[in-house]
């Protein structure tokens, strides 16, 4: 099963793939790795949105269960994606690319605020848009903000490279039988609560029947094989 014809894609990056080998933080030599990949993509033709996680700096949920208040917590994950998205930017722009970030949560002398036309243009000018904290609220997750972005600027498709190979029948690293699919339905994902992205991002990309390819982004040039549909992938989609 390969990968769905694309002209705009929303490209989804934990910020874990940004750490490099570190344990913690940005890797700034990986993250011009990465930008060459996404560089790559775009000389091929696609219109590209980015998402990027915070996992790498702080998540919402660790902080809550250390104590803090989640919503609090969770502002400081959001605040974590902006810096990630700045970063991702810096890089793409060492190589010449031209970006935008727009912020959930406004933030006017570091960047633009989510507007959709606007994003609309600098994609029709050819710029990278990264769309920084998530949905702007507490309790979700960069991938409700990916699947969001996904759905108002009408992206063929949601990649989402992470540091595993596609989706799996249950947690490879626990279960010698656990299998990966090549294809399976939004639907099984949610049933079966396959490991894939939470459970309101798989369902805003179903009703939208936009088509989530889950893959690794942690091997070299794996992004321009999975948009060429050769890559190892998982896709989510309505029919498995
Ligand atoms: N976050 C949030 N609302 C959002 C997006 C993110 O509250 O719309 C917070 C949340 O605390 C989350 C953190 O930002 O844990 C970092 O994002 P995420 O965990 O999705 O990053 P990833 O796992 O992709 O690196």
């Amino acid at each position: 099963m390969t990968m769905p014809q694309a002209k705009r894609i929303l490209l989804k990056l934990s910020g874990e793939v940004l750490m490099g080998d570190q344990q913690f933080g940005i890797d700034p030599a990986f993250v011009a790795e990465l930008a060459r990949e996404v560089k790559r993509a775009k000389d091929s033709g696609l219109e590209i949105c980015l998402v990027i996680g915070g996992g790498n700096i702080f998540r919402g949920m660790a902080g809550a269960a250390a104590g803090m208040d989640r919503a609090q917590a969770d502002y400081m994950g959001m605040l974590a994606t902006v810096m990630n998205a700045l970063a991702m930017q810096n890089a793409l722009e060492q190589l010449g690319v031209h970006t935008r970030v727009q912020s959930a949560v406004q933030m006017d002398q570091v960047c633009e605020p989510v507007i959709r036309r606007r994003a609309e243009r600098h994609l029709e000018k050819g710029r990278v848009v990264i769309f920084a904290a998530g949905v702007g609220s507490p309790y979700f997750t960069t991938d409700s903000g990916a699947a969001l972005r996904a759905a108002e600027m009408k992206c063929d498709a949601l990649l989402k490279g992470t540091s595993v190979d596609g989706v799996y029948s249950a947690d490879p690293k626990k279960d010698p039988d656990a299998k990966r699919f090549d294809t399976v339905s939004y639907d099984t994902v949610l049933a079966e609560n396959l490991k894939v992205m939470d459970a309101s991002a798989v369902a805003l990309c179903r009703d939208n029947e936009i088509p989530i390819v889950v893959f690794s982004i942690r091997e070299k040039g794996n992004l321009a094989r999975v948009l060429a549909g050769e890559g190892v992938q998982t896709i989510v989609r309505k029919e498995a």
